[in-house]
């Protein structure tokens, strides 16, 4: 099966920052982190609340965590 990689609606590039040693991307306020964390846990096949979002300590924006799995 081939996926149509060339009919994305928006070219989509999230401004990202550093958090220590890892890439993350940015979201302008909560409600779009979390509706972005429920997103990437239906694409992955997660349980909800397997993401959890969080307010970044460098600028005014939002990243995505995972919380830890046991
Ligand atoms: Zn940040």
């Amino acid at each position: 099966m081939s996926r149509a990689q060339n009919k994305q609606p928006t070219p989509y590039n999230p401004p990202k920052c550093w958090v220590g040693n890892k890439h993350k991307v940015c979201y302008p306020d909560q409600e779009t982190a979390e509706m972005s964390a429920r997103l990437v846990e239906v694409e992955h096949g997660l349980k909800v609340g397997t993401l959890t979002c969080y307010h970044c300590e460098y600028g005014d924006h939002w990243h995505l965590a995972s919380s830890p799995q046991r």
